[in-house]
């Protein structure tokens, strides 16, 4: 049978690619220049945040991104040089306790007196894991039981088991909203300038309302409505936003436990059955499963960009999360056929 020939053959480019990549995530020490007393100082977690909180502050205030760049975010631990630059700064933003797990203890030792604490993802209904799983295809259940052990034994299981999905910032929407608090915050912290902060946000504001209107016109004209990916699920919150399917191998909403062979030859299924010719992978990850589904189905490769951090060179030319999100738009103008 068919079918059962592209299975082995999956399993097989599985096995050997878990061989020959290992983990490949780079630490490296953030620095924090202290230099003007004067300017409010802001540290953030994921990218999305610190590119909203630079453009309105601007040069009022130092932001700096507490991941190095190109590490991948979800596996990210706060070393304690970045627990003790956290409490030196001035305003403290996370995305939420299921993006950073780690981020409750770290609020405790630092203290919410000495340090302003934005979490992003409050009052935002978060998708937990069982919608999610509604989303998806229609797996065989009894494949997606045996995993859950596994997840139970790694130890590492927050993400699991009444996890939510953190990926709010992917929404241009939520991404306003998300602004919206961080300005509620500065000008808390730095009185004197609110007035500048309030109309830098509204100004980005306007930018992202700009860049939700190009997505909702976009995906009216699409031949196709369902992005398949061959990353982690990380556009869940886009897709609801604009009424697509999402397909994702992964389970939970991290990239940390590896898809089944079963789920890739059911996405691969998916894709020679929709007519599909396009498999996105995502950031800053080896994009092995994406390769295979390619390499299966002929599919061109394309990135779909998460925004959760960017890579070195990324950073060096300018990148911002407008840009990143654009780019993702014409990657879906051409993966779905847009038709004028
Ligand atoms: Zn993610």
């Amino acid at each position: 049978m068919k079918k059962t020939k592209i299975f082995i053959s999956v399993l097989i480019l599985v096995l050997t690619l878990n061989l020959v990549t290992g983990c490949n995530s780079v630490k490296k020490e953030s620095t924090k220049d202290k230099g003007d007393g004067e300017r409010i100082q802001i540290i953030t977690t994921l990218f999305p945040q610190y590119d909203f909180a630079r453009e309105i502050v601007k040069d009022k205030g130092e932001v700096s991104l507490l991941l190095p760049p190109g590490v991948e975010a979800h596996s990210y631990e706060p070393t304690p040089q970045d627990i003790g630059n956290i409490k030196k700064a001035d305003v403290f933003i996370y995305t939420g306790e299921y993006m950073e797990p780690w981020a409750e203890k770290v609020i405790k030792n630092v203290g919410e007196d000495n340090v302003a604490i934005v979490d992003l993802s409050e009052g935002i209904k978060l998708i937990d894991e069982d919608d999610h799983e509604h989303n998806e295809l229609e797996a065989d259940h009894e494949g997606r039981e045996d995993e859950h052990e596994e997840d139970n034994n790694n130890g590492h299981d927050s993400h699991h088991h009444g996890g939510k999905d953190p990926h709010i910032w992917l929404d241009p929407v939520y991404a306003q909203k998300m602004v919206d608090d961080i300005v509620e915050t500065v000008v808390k912290v730095d009185k004197d300038n609110e007035d500048f902060y309030r109309a830098n946000g509204e100004s980005y504001k306007k930018k992202l309302a700009e860049l939700d209107r190009k997505f909702t016109e976009t995906f009216e004209k699409t031949e196709h409505k369902t992005i398949i990916y061959g990353g982690h699920f990380a556009f869940g919150y886009f897709a609801k936003r604009y009424g697509l399917d999402y397909i994702s191998p992964y389970n939970g909403f991290t990239p940390n436990a590896e898809p089944t062979p079963q789920r890739i030859t059911e996405l691969i299924q998916n894709m020679k059955s929709s007519g599909m010719n396009v498999i996105y992978y995502e950031e800053l990850i080896d994009p092995k499963i994406a390769k295979i589904i390619s390499e299966q189905t002929g599919a061109k490769m394309m990135l779909l960009h998460g925004a959760h951090n960017v890579s070195k060179e990324e950073l060096e030319l300018g990148i911002s999360y407008i840009k990143i999100m654009e780019d993702n738009l014409e990657k879906l103008k051409q993966g779905l056929v847009y038709n004028e």
